[in-house]
């Protein structure tokens, strides 16, 4: 176990970072590297030899004996080919090399990565190069190389290069703004992220039991135990000690990586629970929550648990999110989304603020489709937070201050008076700390923003891509017009009136659960209210989006389509897996079982009328009659399923995305319905697999 005073010891002991690289590297190599690191300047081929050579240094010493280019290819999980440091020596024995060319680009056979028609398979090399920005690291005797992942032709094949390249665009159109408000120091702007992780845990022993959770990593089949989570006593309840075990083992194992795991609790759900770290530069945040994703499942096995990352493991109990914290701050430490203490700094405050209104208005089909996987669909398409319809929560403090600015109206938060941007000091915000409306999909917390959307298994790269491209995007427009003006002042007056104006519809500062807000959205607000993977997804290739994601260079068309291919393939091949899982478990499990018991009741009949022949063995009688009904209904709709499936229209994908939409998911959810109820009539011990009850409550 670890105690607290080791952890500053252990914290990063397997990372390459800073720290090793002052040690390890000579400083004319140390400060070019830093120059790359942080300003994208190139490096020379004798640097990353030295670097190669220290980095084999440091990881043989800690037992490495592979190393490997790891990268984020679209399925949304991580990569990883392992090469071992070993090459023959001419009098036949080996030795351990690893060179600069090693290090900085990697040849991976990804003929079997998705590439969306980016890459024919008969010229299946991609390639994978350096990122130097995030830290190398080792993670199973592996010195692992945050890598880019790229075709030959130099399209991205990963999430990893678009991401970078929207934070280049955001930082370049930041700049402008900034150098406009007379801060000519500053290097570079920077997204930075705080991704809090939902969860699940379940006993493994039982999991092994539920052939849906093995294939698909949620219960297909499940009726709702007596107790679910009505009680509200599992949020920050006290952490029971198998899970308290797995938490610190957990944190080890991630500090050990540097990352700043901070905060754990309980959440909503029995058996759910969140982990936040610290927060970070974006693309740092992005690997690292890919590898917190990974060590909590594999940590899990450990303690036989399962760590389950699906959106939603059960029916009818909350599902699991990602909290996407994010805000920008400049190198020299201006947080930019902070009201300041001076009217200048607030007029600054003011139109980044102004810039992110007017990215999630323009770009609410992409923030949506940025977090649609048919996981995530069983949240936000449903009754369940935060909803599919995007809008954002400023809290009423702010929003006050924005109509005042918008209306020339006294603010009536102060004394009364009109607040004159540039002339003015805005009020204090109270920072949102009751976390009062969790309903809200993109909330303003003091000095971030909290995108609410994201599934507990995406990538948060994709997120953040779009929301960096979409604030780039204002940013632009805004320098453009400064640029030219005459009269600063006047402009930035102009253009922050005129942008709260054209985009409240989409502040929104009430519940959004309720019906009546759906209605407003759409009806009145027009705003977007895609409820499916396939209502949002196909809206990648529109027009405005396209020309705006290529125009600031973060995707080019080609890769747009790549995208929308594989996003419509994957949701395809999720539900069809679901399908395939349900009809097996329908037909080698369920149907038996049911059929089984109402054999056992048969006999029971049999056997009572054996003694006395009049008797009315109603319970038996009746149960059996319900029984063989649904056994009927379950045997029914199983075919009804798997012909769903069967006779997919599939023309195109998204023809096909509709036709699962359509038919398979409803199929699906008839077949359940009836097996459920079996459920509540069968026998526990006839019952072929652990019930909810058993899942939700089976970690003490
Ligand atoms: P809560 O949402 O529970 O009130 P916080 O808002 O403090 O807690 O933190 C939630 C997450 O937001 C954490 O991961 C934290 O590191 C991150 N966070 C805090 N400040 C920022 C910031 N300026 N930019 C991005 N993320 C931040
Ligand atoms: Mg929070």
């Amino acid at each position: 176990m670890t105690n607290a005073t080791s952890i500053p010891e252990i914290f990063g002991e397997n990372v390459f970072d800073d720290r090793v690289m002052k040690s390890m590297l000579s400083a004319k190599v140390y400060a070019s590297l830093k120059k790359t690191i942080d300003e994208d300047a190139p490096l020379d081929i004798g640097i990353a030899n030295a670097v190669a050579d220290a980095m084999k240094a440091w990881a043989i010493e800690k037992g490495a004996t592979h190393y490997t280019h790891w990268f984020q290819p679209l399925t949304g999980v991580t990569a990883e080919k392992h090469d071992s440091f070993i090459s023959p020596s001419p009098d036949g024995g080996a030795i351990m090399e690893f060179s600069g060319k090693n290090l900085i680009k990697g040849e991976p056979d990804a003929s079997s990565f998705p590439s969306g028609g980016l890459r024919a398979t008969f010229e299946a090399r991609g390639y994978t190069a350096w990122d130097p920005t995030s830290y190398a690291f080792i993670k199973d005797k592996t010195l692992c190389i945050p890598t880019a992942f790229c075709s030959y032709g130099g399209e991205a094949l990963d999430k990893k290069t678009p991401l970078l390249r929207s934070m280049e665009a955001l930082s370049k159109q930041a700049m402008r703004i900034l150098k406009l408000f007379g801060h000519d120091d500053v290097k570079y702007v920077r997204s930075e992220v705080g991704p809090e992780q939902e969860y699940f845990l379940v006993d493994e022993k039982l999991y092994n039991q539920r052939r849906d959770l093995i294939f698909t990593g949620r219960t297909l089949f499940g009726a709702m135990p007596p107790k679910g989570q009505e009680m509200d006593d599992h949020y920050f309840g006290a952490i029971k000690p198998r899970v308290a075990e797995y938490m610190a083992d957990l944190n080890r194992e991630l500090w050990k990586l540097g990352i700043y795991a901070k905060t754990e609790h309980n959440e909503v759900a029995p058996a759910q629970h969140e982990l936040a770290p610290i927060f970070s530069t974006t693309n740092i945040a992005t690997d690292h929550n890919q590898l917190t994703m990974e060590i909590m499942q594999k940590v899990a096995r450990r303690h036989g648990l399962v760590c389950l990352l699906h959106e939603k493991p059960f029916a009818g109990v909350n599902g699991s999110g990602k909290h996407n914290n994010w805000s920008l701050s400049t190198d020299t430490g201006i947080q930019l989304l902070k009201p300041g203490d001076t009217p200048h700094e607030n007029a600054q405050f003011l139109i980044f603020l102004c810039a992110v209104i007017k990215a999630v208005d323009d770009y609410q089909d992409l923030l949506r489709l940025a977090v649609a996987t048919a996981g995530n669909d069983h949240r936000l398409g449903a009754n369940e937070a935060p909803p599919a319809i995007i809008s954002m929560f400023l809290g009423d403090e702010l929003d006050a201050v924005l109509r005042s600015i918008e209306n020339d109206e006294p603010y009536a938060g102060s004394e009364k008076k009109t607040l004159t941007l540039g002339v003015d000091v805005l009020p204090d915000f109270p920072r949102d700390t009751t976390d009062r409306n969790r309903t809200s999909p993109f909330a303003f917390t003091g000095n971030k923003f909290e995108f609410r959307s994201l599934g507990s298994s995406n990538s948060i790269a994709c997120a953040n891509i779009m929301l960096n491209a979409a604030v780039a995007e204002s940013l632009k427009i805004y320098a453009d017009r400064l640029e030219k003006a005459d009269d600063f002042e006047t402009t930035l007056n102009g253009m922050i009136k005129k942008t709260i104006k054209d985009h409240r519809r989409i502040i929104f500062n009430g519940n959004g659960y309720d019906e009546a807000w759906v209605r407003e959205a759409t009806e009145v607000r027009g705003l977007c209210n895609y409820r499916t993977t396939p209502d949002c997804m196909p809206h990648l290739l529109d027009e405005k989006n396209v020309r705006m994601l290529t125009s600031h260079g973060i995707y080019s068309e080609s890769e747009l389509r790549s995208r929308c291919d594989i996003m419509l393939e994957n949701y395809c091949k999720t539900v069809k897996i679901e399908a395939n899982a349900m009809v097996d478990m329908a037909r080698k499990q369920i149907l038996p079982a049911v059929s089984g018991y109402s054999a056992d009741l048969a006999a029971a009949i049999s056997a009572k009328r054996a003694v006395s022949p009049e008797l009315p063995c109603k319970y038996e009688t009746s149960l059996v009659a319900r029984l063989s009904e649904l056994a009927d209904e379950i045997a029914e709709k199983t075919d009804k399923l798997e012909d769903a499936v069967v006779n997919l229209k599939a023309d195109d994908i998204i023809t096909e995305s509709y036709s699962i939409r359509d038919n398979v998911l409803i199929a699906m959810s008839e077949l359940r319905a009836a097996a459920d109820e079996a459920e509540t009539l069968t026998a526990k011990e006839r019952w072929p697999f652990p019930t909810y009850g058993d899942l939700l409550f089976g970690v003490r």
